[in-house]
Formats: structure tokens, sequence, C-alpha cells
């Protein structure tokens, strides 16, 4: 008979032990987790073109918009009709603008409300995750919706999250709800690439002058707190306004202009963390 001297071998290096990526889909890199405590801060606005900005430097970049309540991101990356499934099975995602996409926003029609519960928000994320034929990507963004639910506690529990990323305005009552979505990332043991403050100030066209409607270094101030990295800060301004609502994200139409190269800071700043760099492959 067969003596195993040693048959628990979780010790041993080299064995074939499960690695937390194993919980991915195949051939994703990173999830990227896009977060905010409340809606309309811009979190939707940021991911796009951070999407954009990250794939403008050779990363092969997918968007995944969970954002269920208010699937947006085919909206901002100019993408419409529903993606097609030859076998039945595997969906094929969009793409556009350097950006592979899938939203339930393509398979629902645009003014028809998502009313559903939570356990239906959640098969439809998995399903997202593993029956989209994603390919290769570097890194995947999840557009998040707003708080700290359900569709939060199911990609945290059943994917392994590289990092998430909080939007927030320098108001103190988004940051204060930024604080809870921080606080949960934190209990889910999903490291924080850092804070990004949207709409942080604009600059008047009539008088010139920098103005901050929301307050300003708000969401710096509270980064620093947090011992959390401060991404930078976006401003408040028409061009990103435009472009989201129109499909044409800033970073594509105006690649020179100071928003996208905020924008773009950004991008490196994230590619350059140790967040980045812990969840290879
Ligand atoms: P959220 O995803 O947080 O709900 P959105 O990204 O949908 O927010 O943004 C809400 C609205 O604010 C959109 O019309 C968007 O174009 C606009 N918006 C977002 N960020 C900016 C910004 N920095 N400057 C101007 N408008 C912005």
């Amino acid at each position: 008979m067969v003596q195993y001297v040693n048959a628990d071998k979780s010790n041993l290096i080299g064995t074939d032990a499960p690695r937390p990526q194993d919980k991915n889909p195949k051939g994703i890199g990173r999830i990227i987790a896009i977060a905010s405590g409340k809606g309309g801060v811009g979190k939707s606005t940021v991911a796009s073109n951070l999407a954009v900005a990250l794939a403008s430097k050779g990363l092969k970049v997918g968007l995944l918009d969970a954002d269920v309540y208010g699937p947006s991101q085919p909206r901002m990356l100019g993408v419409s009709g529903r993606p097609s499934s030859p076998d039945g099975h595997t969906i094929l995602p969009l793409r556009n603008h350097g950006v592979t996409l899938m939203s339930l926003g393509l398979m629902t029609p645009e003014d028809e409300a998502i009313v559903w519960r939570g356990p239906m928000l959640m098969g439809a994320l998995e399903q997202m995750m593993n029956q989209v034929d994603w390919g290769r990507l570097d890194a995947l963004l999840v557009d998040l919706p707003p708080g700290t639910g359900d569709v939060q506690m199911t990609l945290s529990q059943k994917f392994f999250v590289a990092g998430a990323v909080i939007v927030s305005t320098p108001q103190d009552i988004a940051l204060m709800d930024a604080r809870k979505g921080i606080d949960m990332f934190n209990r889910m043991e999903v490291p924080l690439f850092g804070l990004i403050e949207n709409m942080a100030s604009f600059v008047c066209d009539g008088c010139g002058k920098q103005h901050h409607p929301f307050g300003s270094g708000g969401a710096k101030a509270e980064a620093e707190k947090l011992g959390a990295p401060f991404l930078g800060e976006i401003p408040l301004d028409l061009d990103i306004r435009i472009g989201s609502d129109g499909g044409v994200p800033i970073v594509v139409s105006k690649p020179e202009s100071l928003q996208s190269k905020a924008f773009q800071r950004i991008a490196d700043e994230i590619i350059a963390s140790d967040v980045y760099a812990r969840a290879i492959l």
C-alpha cells in the first residue's frame, strides 16, 4: 500500500493550492471596483474616462456597468445595440473607444426601470462576469451602484477584487457616505487604490476665476485621515458633461485638455500603485 508521508501539501511552494484570483473568470488580470457612497457624484463619468485613459496606454480594458439601478455606460461610451449570443450561452460584449463593455443597460430599454430584488441583481452581476466573453483583459473596471449594498458585497465575496477607487465630491455629506464605502471595502478585505475628488472646482468662462461650489480639499483631507492614497481631482467642467452625455468621453474628444490630463494622471497613479502590481496573475 502506498504511504503518503505528508498528505497536507499546503505548506509546499509550487503546489496547486488555489490562488485568490482563481475566483475570477479566466483571462481577467485585475478587477478594479469604481465606487461611491452616494449617487450623482460622477462615479460613472470617472469610470468611463479612466477606462479610456487606461486603454490609451496600451492596456486591454473592460468596463462592466454594474450600476444596475441606473446603467449609464452605454450612453457614456456611445454604445448601443443588443449584445449577441451565437451559442445561446456566452454573451459577446460590445466595444467602443478601445474599451470592451457589458451593461444591463444593453439588455433593457433605456427608459425602463430595473425593478429587481437583491437575488436577481446578484444573479445578473455573476452572469455579466462569468458568461460574457471578455477575452484577455489587463483590467476590468466595475462601475458599482452607489452605496454599500448587495452588488458590492457579491462582487467582493464571489470574485477577487484587486482594489477599489472611491469617487466623491468635496462636500461633507458625500464624504460621509464615502467613508461608509471605504469601511465596507476594509471589512471585505478589498484594498483601496485611493480617493478621487470629482467636481473639485470650476473656472468661470465669464470672470476666469476658479470657484469651488462644493467646497475644496475634502477628499484629499479625508484620504490623509484614513491613510488612503489621494489619486487626484477632476474639475466641474461643461466639456466633461457634454462628453459623457454624448458618448465620447473627454479623454477621447479633447485628449490635450487639462481635464483629460487629470484623468490620465490618475490612470498613471493606478498603474504605478502597489495595489495594481500585487494583483498580477
Ligand atoms: P454617478 O455615477 O455618481 O451617479 P454620473 O457620472 O452619472 O454620476 O454623473 C452625473 C451627472 O454629472 C452626469 O450628467 C455627468 O455628465 C455629470 N458630471 C459628472 N462629473 C462631472 C464633472 N467633473 N463636470 C461636469 N459634469 C460632470
